[in-house]
């Protein structure tokens, strides 16, 4: 690591005040490694140093070419250092290979598809008449705070990295305590890669102390926070004060509404996928299953039956189909609401509690839990639990399903599974979800905007829009 984790005006860096923070690995709670932890001095010296970097005025106001080929570069080594990657990915969150892998493949072509992005980007010529030359060109912002959580550590890291450098700015980057390593491997490479000192800066530590002071600095221009809800909007109104552009990914509470005519088999291969991927701590997981009432009695049971032969284990280990939870913490979090459901009259179907198996007892387990008979008062529908729980509910009619998915305050994702094509496409559209799944649940491209509706974000990442939200639009009005 040489000198240490910290990585300001273009040196690797340990904490000012000593600090370190132990790295765990959810799968046996055993101390990976230990890495710097920032204060707030460290994150000033940091946005100074992004702040220079954008007013030298190089890397912002370098051609559009220069930052695709950087970022072209760093897509390259990316997949040079896959293998590598992923397994640190695995190591930190406890996710399977197998999606680690994936993961890096995604933040690779993150990387291409926004460098491809700026180097097209010409602006707008406005026809306001012949004696007049009308542009809508786009700057950068200027530096940009980008704060990501434990969940994809680096997929959402890259979401932010790579169109904040395509639209020329500079940032500080924060990743989750729980989760640093793959965003120290990423800055490594951005730097390999050949951005100049001061562009790219990580801070490593708590969101209370390292986040807060970030966020809260006058020197920053841009806040893009992906997390949970509570903490956005403590984020929001400390914005406000600036004020600061500010984009936000929160959480969600994601319905997958199957019709009768579904699929069947394709339909539960999926729900399970859905909400167990990554042991459902994923902010699209399709938590809520909202079942018509021909094929509810037979899909919960297939569906139980599935989700208690899903094999954990060791995310290294071939054949481990889902990981632990990403800390005693949270595990606990879990628990707490698993508690909530039983209480509050939710059908135990399968789960609900810590495996059996001694071979799992150190790690972080739970096992995929299945709650039917649920209906939308019950607090274990309505908020995000973050792990291997899905609610059933079911509907009669299309309008019933239509009312039950969108009955959330969040507002980010949602599946139909249905063999009618005209239905799928009037629910997808009567969805107030920023994604929605038809017949298929969890596939996105960069290509294309997400991000929620309602109390799931404001704003978008990826696409073209996720490029805009890191760029000033200015008009140039010339009379001729
Ligand atoms: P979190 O809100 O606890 O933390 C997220 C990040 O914010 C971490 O880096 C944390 O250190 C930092 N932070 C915490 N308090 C802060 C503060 N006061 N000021 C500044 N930064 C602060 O969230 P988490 O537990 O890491 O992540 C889980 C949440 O993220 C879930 O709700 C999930 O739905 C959401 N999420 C959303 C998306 C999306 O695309 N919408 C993607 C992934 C995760």
């Amino acid at each position: 690591m040489g000198e240490g984790e910290l990585y300001i005006d273009g040196l690797w860096a340990r904490a000012s005040a000593g600090g370190r923070r132990e790295v765990v690995n959810p799968y046996d709670a055993s101390v990976v490694t230990t890495v710097a932890e920032a204060d707030a001095g460290d994150v000033d010296r940091a946005v100074r140093a992004a702040r220079r970097a954008f007013d030298d005025g190089e890397w912002a106001g370098s051609p559009t070419r220069r930052r695709a080929d950087l970022l072209r570069r760093v897509h390259d080594l990316l997949l040079r250092d896959r293998e590598e990657i992923a397994r640190t990915e695995t190591l930190d969150t406890g996710k399977t290979l197998a999606e680690a892998r994936i993961d890096v493949e995604d933040v690779a072509n993150t990387f291409r598809y926004f460098g491809e992005l700026a180097g097209k980007d010409g602006g707008r010529v406005v026809d306001v008449g012949p004696d007049v030359l009308s542009r809508v060109v786009y700057e950068p912002i200027g530096v940009c705070a980008l704060i990501a959580p434990w969940n994809y550590p680096l997929l959402q890291a890259s979401w932010k990295v790579a169109p904040a450098l395509a639209a020329g700015n500079t940032f500080v980057l924060k990743p989750s305590e729980v989760t640093p390593l793959t965003t120290i491997a990423m800055i490594r490479l951005i730097e390999e890669a050949g951005a100049p000192p001061g562009v790219a800066n990580l801070v490593l530590g708590s969101g209370a102390t390292v986040g807060a002071a970030l966020t809260g600095h006058p020197g920053v221009d841009l806040v893009s926070f992906t997390g949970g809800l509570a903490t956005g909007r403590s984020i929001m109104a400390e914005a406000a004060g600036g004020p600061k552009n500010i984009a936000l990914e929160l959480g969600g509470k994601n319905p997958n509404v199957v019709f009768a005519d579904a699929d069947f088999d394709a339909a539960v291969d999926n729900a399970l996928n859905a909400a167990f991927l990554h042991s459902g701590q994923v902010c699209s997981a399709g938590s809520r299953l909202i079942v018509e009432d021909a094929l509810h009695d037979r899909f919960v049971d297939v569906l139980a039956r599935r989700a208690g032969a899903i094999r954990l284990g060791d995310g290294m280990a071939d054949g481990t189909e889902s990981g632990p939870l990403s800390s005693a913490g949270h595990r606990e979090k879990v628990e707490r609401l698993i508690a909530v459901g039983r209480e509050e009259g939710a059908r135990l179907v399968t789960g609900g509690g810590r495996p059996a198996d001694p071979a799992l007892g150190r790690g972080f387990f739970l096992e995929p839990t299945v709650f039917a008979d649920c209906d939308r008062s019950m607090r274990i529908v309505q908020e995000e639990v973050f792990g291997p729980v899905v609610t059933v509910e079911r509907f009669g009619t299309e309008d019933e399903a239509v009312a039950l998915a969108n009955d959330t305050r969040y507002g980010l994702a949602g599946g139909v599974w249905t063999s009618d094509a005209s239905r799928a496409q009037r629910v997808a559209r009567r969805l107030r979800h920023g994604t929605v799944w038809i017949n298929d649940f969890h596939p996105y491209v960069p290509q294309a905007e997400w991000g929620g509706f309602g109390e799931s974000g404001v704003g978008r990442e990826l696409g073209p829009t996720g490029l805009r939200e890191y760029q000033e639009a200015k008009h140039i009005y010339q009379n001729l």
